[in-house]
């Protein structure tokens, strides 16, 4: 029989490709974008199809949209509030057609190259099922930030059995096959990362030099991004769950050890009043200990009443077509 060869020898043909774009207050990028994405992307396949998510924006991002859609070709979802880039990410991938051979996720801001496209398509044709983007630097983030997110990535390679590349984000070309994948998955809390992890299939990194953002600012501020960071280890490791019983058992052994000692120094020497300092420490040490563990079963919990609820991850308030797209 024919084993079929890997990498095959023929390069894959890219007859319709499909890009999800999601946006929040990106109204001066669009302008720019959406034109030089669409001619970019041309020179690359016969069809082409581009969702554009509008994230809740606040500024005049679905105005430029329609605008757009007057000289351009594209669909729009508009989401009824701000769901966050991760619920846009999941409502575009939901509404690629299975018949798009591979798909492209892209920021508008041009902070993710259009002129890197091409490598990830030519990966894509050699074989390759998920081409992305990896950062060379990131000096559009505070020193400390970066810290605490290389932190984070160590954190996630022990704790969790998926491996997670560092300065890898979104920037993803991916074929068909890992958008069905990626489509099966019904978590409702979405850590992308983990999830392009966590679904397999043959990948490789492409370094890319990420540009200023042209226009506006970051929409994740510290706190959205430690949000995402749990979200991330609480999705992907039982260990914060689990590490409590094996410091529990430490602390109790060792308490009963001291026990054992203070019924052996009051045999011995009697009753003795000091000890307070002793009695402080143990209570205000083991209070915390309990606390810490309280507030880590706390998050599993949350996660847990988020996904029973069984809400959607985004609505979608309106779906927006260009006159000649169908
Ligand atoms: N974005 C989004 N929803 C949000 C925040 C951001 O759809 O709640 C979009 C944003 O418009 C951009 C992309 O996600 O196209 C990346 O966002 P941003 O540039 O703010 O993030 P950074 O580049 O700093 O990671
Ligand atoms: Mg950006």
């Amino acid at each position: 029989m024919n084993q079929p060869e890997w990498p095959p020898t023929e390069p894959r043909m890219l007859q319709q490709l499909t890009c999800i774009v999601p946006v929040y207050n990106e109204a001066e990028n669009l302008l720019q974008f959406i034109p030089q994405l669409i001619s970019e992307c041309m020179k690359f396949t016969q069809k082409l199809d581009i969702i554009v998510v509008d994230d809740g924006s606040r500024d005049n991002t679905l105005m430029v949209l329609k605008q757009l859609q007057q000289r351009y070709a594209f669909k729009v979802l508009v989401f009824s509030r701000n769901f966050g880039k991760e619920a846009a990410l999941t409502a575009g991938l939901s509404h690629v057609d299975p018949k798009s051979d591979a798909t492209l996720l892209i920021d508008a801001d041009f902070q993710h190259p259009l002129s890197c496209i091409e490598q990830f398509i030519q990966e894509w044709q050699n074989g390759c099922e998920m081409v992305y983007g990896v950062r060379l630097h990131r000096k559009d983030r505070p020193v400390l930030l970066r810290m605490l997110s290389t932190f984070f990535y160590k954190l996630i390679d022990r704790i969790t059995p998926i491996e997670i590349p560092h300065d890898a984000g979104d920037f993803r070309l991916l074929d068909r096959d890992v958008v069905a994948a990626l489509n099966q998955l019904t978590e409702r809390e979405r850590f992308m990362k983990g999830l392009y992890a966590w679904v397999g299939f043959s990948k490789k990194a492409i370094g890319y030099l990420p540009e200023e953002r042209t226009q506006g600012q970051s929409s994740w501020g510290f706190k959205k991004l430690i949000e995402l960071a749990i979200t991330g280890i609480t999705s992907f490791s039982n260990l914060p769950l689990r590490m409590w019983s094996v410091i529990g058992a430490i602390i109790s052994s060792l308490s009963l050890l001291y026990a054992l000692l203070i019924i052996l120094d009051t045999l011995v020497n009697g009753v003795d009043l000091p000890g307070y300092a002793t009695i402080t420490v143990a209570i205000t040490f083991l209070g915390g200990i309990q606390l810490l563990s309280i507030g880590i079963l706390g998050e599993y919990i949350a996660r847990i009443f988020t996904e029973v609820k069984q809400r959607p991850p985004y609505i979608i308030s309106d779906i927006l077509t260009s006159r000649d797209e169908n």
